[in-house]
């Protein structure tokens, strides 16, 4: 059975502190609490700080373009059902440049997880106003503070039929796990939005912060996580300053409703490199 150490990949070079470090750690032991291998997963990222955690995990991997991890995460999850998908990246990435993608792949319900690691700016261009960060918030990029309303990723995955819908937060590795495992194991299009602190440009969204105003959806009574416009109030009167398991559904998935789309096992032999072009050239 697999360890937390046979998913260990390159040597991370974020920024010691940085939140993704916990939302890696929480993908990895969610597969082993679940007894998957290595080469059970997928991880399909984009472009961003995020985005290496496809060549920072030991598993089948690709990182992508800016904004288009989730086209390619939604053929790979069609195209092979025996490997768990994930999709993952940041806010940049996801709600930027491939906030259509996001929409549509929310609303297609392709069976696979998508991973944003949310600090509300870009980190890895070193520090600029980002989709989610709040209206005011002040970088180089806005000096005088964004003048616009930040995208609300929560609400607007719940609006276009999200059949999972997760949020965590990277100093809660526990909460983290938890949520993970739950993602990995949903029939369906599984969004985990996590607040991931980006601890060298963004001083408002920190860890501390954080802390202090994240609400958990257990504190609330009578929570029914199968209740969409409950959700959705919820995460409207948090401010989306919410956590935990917020909605899941049980809907057919894309690969459910097109039984006849074409598999396409991706054999050792289809991956080996044909070097005889090469060989020509020399
Ligand atoms: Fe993390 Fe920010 Fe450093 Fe990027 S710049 S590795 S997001 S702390
Ligand atoms: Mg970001």
């Amino acid at each position: 059975m697999a360890t937390m150490k046979d998913f260990r990949g390159d040597q991370p070079t974020w920024c010691p502190g940085c939140g993704h470090f916990s939302v890696m750690a929480g993908v990895q032991k969610a597969a082993v609490d679940l007894g998957m291998e290595p080469h059970d997963i997928a991880i399909i990222s984009g472009i961003g700080c995020s985005g290496k955690i496809s060549e920072y995990t030991r598993a089948y991997g690709f990182h992508t373009l800016h904004g288009r991890s989730l086209p390619i995460a939604q053929g790979a999850a069609i195209g092979n059902k025996d490997v768990k998908v994930i999709a993952a990246g940041g806010d940049g990435d996801g709600y930027g440049i491939g906030v259509g993608h996001f929409v549509h792949a929310v609303r297609r319900n392709v069976n696979m997880t998508y991973i944003v690691m949310d600090n509300n700016i870009y980190g890895l261009t070193k520090g600029q106003t980002s989709p989610t960060s709040a209206q005011g918030f002040k970088t180089k990029s806005s000096p005088k503070g964004s003048v616009e309303s930040p995208v609300h990723p929560l609400e607007t995955a719940l609006v276009n039929g999200v059949t999972f819908l997760a949020q965590g937060f990277s100093g809660d590795i526990k909460g983290l796990n938890e949520i993970m495992k739950a993602a990995l194991q949903h029939k369906g299009f599984a969004l985990v939005n996590v607040y991931s602190p980006c601890v060298t440009f963004n001083k408002v969204n920190t860890y501390d912060y954080y802390k202090e105003n994240l609400v958990d959806v257990s504190s609330f009574e009578n929570y029914d996580p199968t209740d969409r416009m409950q959700a959705i109030q919820k995460v409207r009167e948090t401010n989306g300053l919410i956590t935990g398991i917020l909605f899941k559904e049980d809907r057919p998935t894309f690969q459910e409703l097109t039984p006849d789309f074409p598999e396409i096992a991706i054999t050792k032999q289809d991956l080996s490199l044909d070097v005889s072009i090469l060989e020509e050239i020399e």
